[in-house]
């Protein structure tokens, strides 16, 4: 069974893996046995650097698929130098020449379809569904943001003065932005930064998550085969406390867009606030403690679809993913029975079979985080459904996907990032309670509620302070120009990726007023 629907698609690619065909899965199933060589791309040339390490896949943990080198801090210098240099000419570039070389990105990118899919399965442990949704948004994102920039960065807007006086406003790249992703998103949010950062006419330092250099490296070889010159996209793969560290505590840079934990975050903030230079902006876009709230009139087996979905698609590795379920008591057993039965149907399994629903998470290092909060998560809460897990995944890093009933989300400290869901049942004259313990979590990514009532759920929708808002749905898979995506409070500053108003953030703006 293939659980997890399809999502809507903007502008790219349209396919659902139940609709691919044999050929289909024996080109991606053809690049299993690659290996693949990356490391840092600097003025467009691969570097030999000290540092070589061996990657090695989530889903068979003796399977290595190549290696990567990674940046120290002395190619970080180099690097920004050679981007700094760059940018005014990249600056001043036609932004529709910077456009079309963002469209024919997006051509490379279907092109190397097969390939990027069977990577982002073997590096990252993605499903094959997952996998097609990555380069699509991927592809999504090229295309948004070059029609963006065009509509943005045309002629300059004219305003009002006195006789004899013109004013115009003009919008410009900043300078060297340096982009740091995460893991989860290795292909989409790697490139939904970069080509956001480059389309407004910045140079770019582009720092991949340690787990996932591999995507991120044939991304920037297509990126420059594209067109994008190789002075103005540098490729650091490496440490982040090493060399992400140390780009964010330099002088000369002109913004930092961000996507990780809120950790990570705050000592980027830090970072750049310890410095000396130019004041930058930070983008940041972390972490969350999603949660549902599903009433008595919502129709439980739409309800329990969206719940298995919004917590377990992905192995739980979104920061949109559902992990506290509210249900109101009257309809609670109702809705735990039905999730007990859906959880039982969970495929867990090998990735690039096609059937599998739900994959490895990242590394040894999430596993054992996962399992030790699932045991002590345990000492104050009742254990409803684990799934089954059958003999592969004993040599990968697989979590069984797991329910837990518990008393209040204030049992929770921190966002645990991986198939756990965690059920409190809750009273209707309860509900202001239930509000604020959602909003004092601090963070605002995401929100799912399943109600019948339309005016019930939209004031409840209104009050729950969150970036983005899931009604009679699953919470997971916002679609790029469609569900522009982001949160607030310590799920991160916005603007939204993949919405009208983010790539004002990568820009500066210049008034000319001209009285010759
Ligand atoms: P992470 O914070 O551990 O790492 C993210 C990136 O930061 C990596 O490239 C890492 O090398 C780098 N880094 C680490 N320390 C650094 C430092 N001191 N200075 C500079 N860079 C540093 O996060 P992760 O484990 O890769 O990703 C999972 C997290 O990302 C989750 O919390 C998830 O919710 C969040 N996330 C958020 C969104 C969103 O859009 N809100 C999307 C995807 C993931």
């Amino acid at each position: 069974t293939q659980i997890f629907g399809q999502r809507t698609n903007s502008l790219g690619l349209n396919m659902n893996i139940e609709s691919q065909g044999a050929p289909f899965f024996e080109k991606v199933r053809s690049f299993q046995n690659n290996q693949w060589q990356g490391g840092p791309i600097v003025n467009g040339k691969l570097v030999e650097t000290g540092q070589r390490v061996g990657v090695t896949s989530p889903q068979q943990s003796t399977h290595q698929i190549g290696t990567i080198g990674w940046a120290d801090a002395e190619l970080a210098e180099k690097a920004l130098e050679l981007a700094n240099k760059a940018y005014p000419r990249w600056t001043n570039t036609d932004v529709n020449v910077r456009a079309e070389a963002l469209e024919k990105l997006a051509d490379l990118l279907e092109e190397h379809l097969h390939e990027l899919i069977a990577l982002c399965t073997l590096e990252a442990g993605k499903t094959l569904q997952d996998g097609i949704d990555e380069v699509r948004e991927a592809v999504d994102f090229c295309r948004y943001y070059a029609i963006q920039a065009r509509k943005l960065m045309g002629a300059g807007e004219k305003l009002p003065g006195p006789t004899g006086e013109t004013n115009e406003l003009f919008v410009q790249g900043r300078g060297t932005f340096i982009c740091i992703s995460p893991w989860n998103f290795p292909l989409a949010i790697f490139l939904g930064q970069v080509t956001a950062a480059l389309a407004t006419g910045n140079c770019v330092i582009a720092k991949p998550a340690e787990q996932t250099g591999l995507v991120a490296y044939r991304a920037v070889q297509l990126a420059i085969e594209a067109g994008i010159p190789g002075d103005v996209l540098q490729f650091l793969p490496g440490k982040g406390a090493e060399v992400g560290s140390y780009l964010v505590s330099q002088e000369n840079i002109a913004g930092v867009c961000f996507t990780g934990s809120t950790n990570t975050a705050q000592a980027i903030n830090r970072a750049l606030a310890a410095r000396t230079g130019a004041l930058v902006p930070l983008i940041a876009e972390t972490g969350g403690q999603n949660a549902m709230l599903i009433d008595s009139t919502a129709l439980p087996e739409q309800a329990v679809t969206d719940i298995v979905a919004s917590a377990f698609k992905s192995a739980g590795q979104r920061c949109s993913a559902l992990r506290v379920l509210f249900v109101q008591d009257d309809v609670a057993d109702r809705i735990i029975e039905l999730l007990k039965g859906a959880m039982q149907e969970l495929l867990v399994g090998d990735p690039i079979d096609h059937k599998t629903d739900v994959g490895p998470v990242i590394d040894g290092i999430a596993k054992t985080n996962l399992e030790q909060h699932i045991i002590d998560i345990q000492h104050v809460g009742k254990l409803i459904s684990e799934s089954p897990m059958p003999e592969y995944t004993r040599g990968g890093t697989f979590v069984t996907p797991t329910a837990i009933e518990i008393d209040s989300i204030n049992q929770l400290h921190r966002e645990n990032f991986g198939p756990i869901l965690h059920v409190i049942r809750f009273k209707r004259e309860n509900l202001d309670q239930v509000i604020d313990d959602i909003n004092n979590t601090g963070f605002g990514l995401t929100f799912g509620i399943h109600s019948r009532n339309e005016t019930f759920a939209y004031d409840v929708a209104k009050r729950i302070q969150v970036g983005n808002v899931y009604i009679n749905r699953n919470q997971v898979g916002a679609v790029v120009g469609v569900q522009p995506f982001g949160g607030r409070g310590l799920s991160g500053t916005g603007p939204k990726a993949g919405g009208p108003h983010y790539l004002y953030a990568f820009m500066t703006e210049k008034t000319f007023t001209d009285n010759i």
